[in-house]
């Protein structure tokens, strides 16, 4: 397994956000945490992300403990609710970002931006200004930006639900589509039914910081 989550704990002072979770990705799969506002999914998935030190559990990645990878030696990508872009750079601005961190050359950048537009559908947008663009084709420029490294694991909390439901229905096939085809390993985080059973390989449904099952699509209870 990629990833384990073993025993996690996540307290903020006398709140339990995250209580004793077990859970654990493969490689190539996208699993969705799914359950309802405010029962620790964000929580968990910055506990991955390293932006959150679990109280209890260990967290490991590649078989060792996340605490003793360095960041850099991590490669997660992350994608927010709302994009979080750089606004005075242009799309191919933001898209090569993880690049120019990891010292790939100009040349070299230039191409890998291009093909990523083209996977998420926004190809020539290069020159393009970010504060310019809709919601949807914001989060696609967030997409190519956490996918141009070529993460190994893409950490995606909320990623389409500042949009509305007809861009969400659309970005979520276009998003299945894309991690299969580029066989990313994924942690999805939402509160849409709908979106977990579209993306995810597995589900794992939590409520009040635990949880509740984890297993496919079609084992997984599902509200009527
Ligand atoms: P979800 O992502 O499922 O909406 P969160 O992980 O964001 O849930 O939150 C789980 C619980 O932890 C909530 O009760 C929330 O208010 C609380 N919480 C989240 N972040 C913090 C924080 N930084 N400080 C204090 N409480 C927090
Ligand atoms: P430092 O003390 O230099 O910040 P740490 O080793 O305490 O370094 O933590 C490095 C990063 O890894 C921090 O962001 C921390 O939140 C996170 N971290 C530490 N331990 C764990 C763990 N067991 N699981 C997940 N993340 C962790």
């Amino acid at each position: 397994m990629a990833l384990q989550v073993n025993g996690v704990t996540v307290r903020y002072g006398g709140l339990t956000a995250v209580s004793g979770v077990d859970l654990s990705v493969a490689d190539g799969e996208v699993l969705a945490l799914l359950g309802p506002s405010g029962c620790g999914k964000s929580t968990l998935l910055r506990a991955v992300a390293g932006l959150e030190r679990p109280d209890e559990g260990e967290i490991r990645w590649d078989g060792r403990d996340l605490a003793d990878v360095p960041v850099h030696r991590r490669e997660f990508g992350l994608v927010f609710q709302d994009g979080q872009l750089f606004p005075h750079r242009d799309v191919a601005g933001n898209v090569a970002f993880g690049l120019r961190m990891r010292g790939v050359e100009r040349g070299g950048q230039a191409d890998r931006v291009a093909e990523l537009l083209e996977l998420v559908g926004l190809a020539g947008y290069e020159r393009r200004r970010v504060t310019e663009l809709s919601g949807g084709e914001q989060q696609r420029v967030a997409l190519a930006r956490a996918l141009a490294p070529h993460p190994r694991l893409l950490l995606l909390d909320e990623p389409l639900s500042a949009l509305d439901r007809a861009l969400r229905d659309q970005l979520a096939v276009d998003l299945a589509d894309l991690l299969r085809r580029t066989g990313t390993t994924a942690l999805l985080v939402t509160h849409d039914h709908d979106e977990a059973f579209t993306l995810a390989d597995r589900v794992a449904v939590m409520s009040a910081g635990r949880l509740l099952q984890v297993g496919r699509p079609a084992e997984v209870w599902r509200r009527p």
